[in-house]
């Protein structure tokens, strides 16, 4: 096992352990399989544990490992406080007391604000008084290092990343996601603050393994590197040294032998140009099959009118790359349940954006497009309820009543 440093200079592991996809069995998790890999993952190495409160069964699980092998101080635990859900401050102890019941400890090495998407999220929890309640925890020892795992443009990452003196943060990254979501400029923003950076979905929920298109497949098998699809796709991520930990959400021995067996061979700059080289035919094929040809520079950016122009167009592609409801999933989290939403039916047609985009995309016409498959009329009914529910009481956005 290869380790980075985390704020503080402790050696953490470049694989993480994510527990949110432990094997499930009948309504519960099967708690001896789950043991027997996370237990194999820790005689390998990793000592990085990501759950959070939200992943049914996932705390309790993961504490009565640790308990039962004796190993919780050995290892470094990450949870995550779902921040969306609180709404006072008796509410924000009430979390982290049930977390550290959950899993059999009386702190937390990493605590996370999970899920955050705009700064708005962090201004909330900041007037619940979230600074002092941090401190506190601090200085009792309750919590090691807080940070915040993230999905939502880079703009409004680099808004949250410089909001707070953070200690790490969480961001989804994967060869496909370099210019989307905190991105490239997020990862480097991070780490010249010196705040290390933990990579979620390294292979977009596996699709990167089980998704390829046929040329890709061919090509992966043509490299005389001889690495796997999922191989590909940790290495182009170790090769960053601005890359602290890469979480993999590992369900089978087989799956932790070989991001054990990678996480320990892959080097950061170890890439050449060969590798780079098939990276991008890997991307370009996965683009071939893409609705929109957007690639995420954001030169369209802002709208005046708040429409996320790179977001609708990366769900919509997502939805024939990866699967509809995958699509429409990425779309809810990322642009259509923000308190100001991107929606494409805010477009009021000025054409503003169309002069910056380098692809030359038709925007508004493709934005209509996008949107009829991304809301169908069912879809649309139901988020205007989820969001009414979420910012009940609240001004939802001045856009939020043109959905
Ligand atoms: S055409 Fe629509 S999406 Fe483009 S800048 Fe104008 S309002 Fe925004
Ligand atoms: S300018 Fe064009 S390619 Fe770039 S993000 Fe906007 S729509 Fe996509």
């Amino acid at each position: 096992m290869q380790y980075r440093k985390d704020r503080s200079g402790r050696d953490l592991s470049v694989l993480g352990y994510g527990c949110m996809r432990f094997t499930r069995k009948g309504a519960g998790i099967d708690i001896d399989k789950a043991e027997q890999e996370l237990m194999a993952a820790y005689r390998g190495g990793v000592n990085y544990y990501d759950t959070a409160y939200l992943y049914p069964g996932s705390e309790a699980a993961l504490g009565e490992i640790l308990e039962r092998n004796g190993i919780r101080k050995d290892v470094n635990i990450a949870t995550k406080l779902p921040q969306y859900m609180v709404s006072s401050s008796a509410a924000i102890d009430r979390f982290f007391d049930e977390e550290l019941r959950r899993l059999r400890t009386d702190y937390i090495d990493y605590y996370l604000m999970h899920m955050m998407t705009d700064l708005a999220q962090w201004e909330k929890l900041e007037k619940l008084g979230i600074r002092e309640w941090i401190q506190r925890k601090k200085a009792s020892g309750a919590i090691r290092n807080i940070g915040f795992s993230y999905h939502g443009s880079t703009e409004q990452f680099l808004k949250i990343l410089n909001a707070y003196d953070w200690d790490f943060c969480q961001i989804q990254y994967n060869y496909m996601d370099e210019t989307t979501q905190a991105g490239v400029g997020g990862l480097k923003a991070a780490a010249a603050k010196g705040i290390p950076v933990i990579i979620m979905e390294p292979l977009r929920g596996g699709k990167l393994v089980n998704m390829l298109p046929e040329e890709a497949r061919k090509a992966i098998s043509a490299s005389p590197r001889g690495w796997t699809a999922a191989q590909w796709g940790l290495r182009w991520l170790y090769n960053q040294p601005e890359v602290t930990v890469v979480l993999s959400g590992m369900n089978s021995a087989e799956m932790v032998e070989e991001n054990l067996k990678t996480a320990s061979e892959a080097l950061p700059g170890s890439f050449t140009d060969e590798d780079f080289a098939l990276i991008r035919k890997i991307r370009d094929s996965i683009r071939a099959r893409e609705k929109v040809g957007c690639t995420g520079c954001r030169y369209c950016m802002p709208c005046p009118k708040g429409v996320d122009i790179p977001g609708n167009f990366r769900c919509y592609n997502a939805m024939y790359l990866e699967s509809k409801g995958s699509g429409r999933s990425q779309f809810y989290q990322t642009v259509g349940l923000t308190r100001e939403p991107g929606f494409a039916s805010q477009c009021v047609g000025c054409g503003k954006c169309e002069k910056h985009c380098p692809q030359g995309i038709p925007i508004r016409e493709k934005l209509k497009e996008a949107d009829r498959a991304l809301r169908p009329l069912p879809y649309r009914i139901g988020l205007s309820v989820v969001r009414a529910y979420l910012f009940r009481g609240k001004k939802a956005g001045k856009q939020a009543k043109e959905e």
